[in-house]
């Protein structure tokens, strides 16, 4: 009782001190501050080198959640204006502390940035983006950008890391976790809308400055081992893997980092050509760059020299902030003594930095996001949770359906798995904020059956065996660890008593994500073999697969009768996996990344080019001589945009407004789509170009529309895309952007693989002529 009485009597105090100094910094608000050129001018023309190369500083916190001691040497550096940003710091209490140390201790008082990777959410955890994907909702995924900026402004931030919009068609890389799958048309709507959802015009105190990354092509590291090399055509590069770093700019990122890897063999960090011409002068982004952790150092074993040269190289690049590597501030006055970097190369990087303040608004008042008040009433809210609730239905892809979903709230269901009964696995990678207040799989569907069908439960065996993993294992105990043999007879026990099972396996948060390459994709032996023996009951069986990467189920397709997959799902993912299981909402998650057949087939994706020895699509046998392999077709087990429903939908042929189009014209293309099932749903309708001839090699099938539309049972819905010539074009040989005129394929389909096809002539001549 009296410690109750303190505590609120703590927060009476404190919210006294923050309401004071709110009114102090409205004092301060109330004088306009001078145009962003002139005030930056001004305020460089007082500051030293140091204080200059002190602004390119960013540091980690050392402690997420305690914060930073008085007598630090983050906290020496504050003081003596030798840090620009702090990364990795929560809570409104610890961010306003360091402010003012730097506002009121430092000799220019010039505020710090704040950053956290806050990737899919704050504390109201939405899934995992390669799952937001998956939804093909842009303006649900607008929103949780949007909701999570809500919420870390709310608690002090000011800078999130990320979209991460790297594009990979690597599984076997953890990190497509993070990202928006193997397209770029898609992955460019994704980023525009992830910037704009969480920058706004960052005129108001809830939007939060975004970081585009990893730039750049980071996710074409070789075999899908994280940080590895990085080599591919400049072709590839403009077709494939730029367009969704040139979107988010172009929706006005505020901030860039650079990847780890090499681009050209030149580590991006150093690349003038990546972090300048092309960003800056070609894309015109008017941001700052920041290197990606530590990766000023690391060109050191890139090997690229010493630590002096490589900060320089970096410099001298276009690389405006150094995170985490101490370099700039342990080398650049001596470079600049020595004539290896300019006065203009540091004034350069230091202006853009005080240009991101200025544009925060830190300059007009430095504790804009350290409004105490708002902890309490925009964070982890009612209605930020319905709307992660609501996303994470749309991101799982139903793979497979015989007849058992959804279930009915009847009778007895056993649930059983190492995944069912854990909240350790339910944010996925990235959420470093997640409070782990929400309840597990098994928790949420206790609720949700209360006294309509009886749940039984049991774990049945453990993630994977100890001799799977390389890794020392300490993260993988987060599940309870026991004896396999004798998990699986309770397993057995409570399945043999159930009408139905519904199976949660998969890997672990841990197992995708960063550092988290994997070589075998398939479910773990020990919770196959358990599947195999639950199977031989013959009853129902649904498998809800967790994964932060398209995982391999050639055999789970054969055998289970039910798949989905439920990726991680952010903080609601119980109460949306029992929306979808028991039928309150049809799946309508279509998948964003291929999904292989098997290892070997790896990279496999939709947008590929032909060669010159294809093998026919859908033929069942081996062509000799034709690009294919002995023993696998060359499909992947589930194309990209593919996923099922509980309803059925019938696609009409494909109506073009006119079989010709003129060069600068447009045209439309038409389908009309029935429901024709007995369920309301959502269905993403996709439409694919195909250039016939071009001056170069071009893909089989490129993304170029989608439209999320909802159709009750028994509805029918014309839908139209228009194709104008920005569809059209592409980097030719020569990395022009060009439309060559001749024919082109536009096909529309509920999937890459199922579509239905019209052809287009391009004519050359132009409307006018
Ligand atoms: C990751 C980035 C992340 C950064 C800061 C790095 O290791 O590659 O994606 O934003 O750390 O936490």
């Amino acid at each position: 009782m009296i410690v109750m009485k303190r505590l609120a009597l703590l927060t009476v105090i404190s919210l006294i001190v923050t309401m004071g100094v709110a009114a102090k910094n409205k004092k301060k608000a109330q004088q306009p501050l001078k145009p962003m050129n002139e005030f930056v001018s001004e305020l460089m023309g007082k500051m030293t080198v140091q204080e200059k190369i002190g602004q390119l500083n960013l540091l980690p916190s050392g402690e997420i959640q305690t914060g930073i001691s008085e007598n630090s040497s983050v906290s020496e550096a504050i003081r003596q204006g030798r840090l620009g940003a702090i990364l990795n710091l929560k809570g409104v209490d610890n961010i306003l502390k360091v402010q003012k140390m730097a506002v009121e201790e430092s000799r220019l008082g010039i505020p710090l940035i704040f950053g956290m990777d806050v990737i899919h959410g704050y504390e109201t955890i939405f899934p995992i983006p390669l799952a937001q994907a998956c939804s093909w909702d842009i303006p649900a995924i607008e929103q949780s950008a949007r909701i999570a900026a809500k919420e870390a402004t709310a608690d002090g931030l000011c800078w999130t890391y990320s979209p991460m919009v790297d594009i990979s068609v690597d599984p076997r890389w953890g990190r497509v976790a993070e990202g928006a799958g193997e397209d770029p048309f898609l992955g460019s709507r994704i980023a525009e809308a992830m910037v704009r959802g969480y920058q706004g015009d960052l005129s108001r105190r809830d939007q939060i400055m975004a970081c585009l990354k990893h730039y750049a092509l980071y996710g074409g590291s070789e075999a899908g081992r994280d940080y590895n090399t990085v080599d591919m055509s400049r072709i590839r590069m403009y077709n494939q893997y730029f367009p969704p770093y040139k979107a988010a700019v172009e929706a006005g990122v505020g901030s860039v980092m650079s990847s780890f890897n090499t681009v050209d063999y030149v580590p991006a960090t150093a690349n003038r050509w990546l972090l300048t011409d092309m960003l800056r002068q070609q894309w015109k982004f008017d941001g700052f760059v920041v290197t990606d952790y530590g990766a000023i150092n690391e060109m050191i074993n890139h090997g690229l020299g010493d630590q002096q040269q490589v900060a320089a190289l970096a410099l001298k690049a276009g690389t405006d902030m150094d995170m985490c590597s101490e370099a700039f501030t342990a080398t650049l006055e001596k470079s600049l003594e020595e004539g290896k970097v300019t006065m203009a190369d540091i004034d350069q990087a230091c202006r853009r930095i005080l240009e991101a303040k200025y544009k925060l608004g830190l300059f007009a008042d430095p504790y804009r996001y350290c409004d105490k008040l708002r902890r309490a009433t925009d964070i982890y809210t009612a209605e930020h949770r319905q709307a992660a609730r609501n996303l994470a239905t749309e991101t799982f892809v139903l793979l497979k359906n015989e007849n058992v979903l959804p279930l009915k709230k009847q009778g007895t269901i056993a649930l059983i798995g190492p995944l069912a009964d854990t909240k350790n696995n339910i944010p996925g990678t990235w959420a470093p904020t997640a409070t782990y207040q929400y309840p597990t799989l098994r928790e949420a569907m206790q609720r949700v059956l209360q006294g309509q069908a009886t749940l039984l439960y049991a774990q049945g065996c453990n993630i994977c065996r100890d001799s799977v993993l390389q890794a020392d294992g300490s993260f993988y105990r987060t599940i309870p660890r026991g004896d396999d043999a004798q998990m699986r007879l309770q397993a057995l026990e409570i399945a043999r008593q159930a009408d139905v099972i519904v199976c949660a396996m998969g890997e672990l948060q841990e197992m995708s994500g960063e550092c988290s390459s994997r070589s075998n994709l398939e479910l773990f032996d020990v919770q196959r073999e358990l599947l195999d023996e639950l199977l031989r009951l013959g009853k129902p069986l649904v498998l809800l697969n967790f994964a932060g990467r398209p995982t391999i189920l050639s055999w789970e397709q054969q055998h289970v009768p039910a798949i989905l997959n439920v990726w991680f799902a952010g903080s609601e993912t119980g109460d949306a996996v029992c929306d979808v299981l028991f039928g309150d909402k049809s799946p309508s998650g279509k998948l964003t990344m291929s999904m292989p057949q098997n290892m070997g087939q790896i990279p496999v994706y939709y947008n590929h080019l032909n060669t010159g020895r294809p093998v026919e699509e859908n033929t069942q046998k081996f062509a000799k001589f034709q690009s294919n392999y002995l023993d696998v077709r060359n499909e992947p087990l589930y194309p990209f945009g593919y996923g099922l429903s509980y309803t059925t939908f019938q696609y009409s042929d494909v109506t073009l407004s006119s079989d010709q189009m003129k060069i600068d014209g447009t045209i439309t293309a038409s389908v009309t789509i029935k429901n024709t099932g007995h369920y309301d749903a959502d269905e993403v309708v996709q439409l694919y170009i195909r250039d016939v001839v071009g001056s170069i090699s071009r893909p089989v099938k490129e993304l170029k529309g989608f439209q999320r539309i909802h159709l009750n049972a028994g509805e029918s819905r014309t839908v139209t895309f228009k194709i104008t010539s920005d569809l059209l074009k592409f980097y030719d040989y020569h990395l022009n952007d060009v439309i060559e005129p001749g024919d082109f394929d536009i096909m529309i389909g509920p999937n890459s693989r199922d579509v239905k096809k019209k052809r287009v002539s391009v004519l050359a001549f132009s409307a006018g002529s």
